[in-house]
């Protein structure tokens, strides 16, 4: 019979010295995180953690600091500023951004 805790989790086999082998239970790792927009890999962002670790992780080391960290990859973000300058500039208009920019675009609020 399964424990009730170790229901969610995977089941696992390990062979022991003796030869017989062993069930054990482990949960699943916490993949990376992935740019909102091309889905590239995000750096400075934990990983391998279960989620009540990184909340006990400080601000800082769960995201860096920067425009749209922990959402979107460094070129991504350049391109969604550049797009917002241009609209700030108006010299472009928000319904001639792309569309998958759109939502980060207008977000942004230019001082
Ligand atoms: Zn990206």
């Amino acid at each position: 019979m399964v424990r009730r805790s170790d229901r969610s989790k995977k089941e696992k086999f390990r062979r022991k010295s003796s030869g017989k082998s062993k069930r054990y239970f482990v949960r699943d790792k916490a993949g990376k995180h992935h740019c909102g927009v091309c889905k590239a890999v995000l750096h400075g962002t934990p990983h391998s953690k279960p989620a009540s670790k990184i909340r006990k992780l400080s601000k800082s080391e769960r995201r860096p600091t920067a425009l749209f960290a922990g959402v979107l990859c460094s070129k991504c973000r350049t391109l969604v500023v550049e797009e917002a300058a241009k609209i700030e500039s108006k010299t472009k208009k928000l319904d001639e951004v792309e569309l998958r920019l759109r939502k980060y675009v207008s977000a942004v609020k230019v001082i």
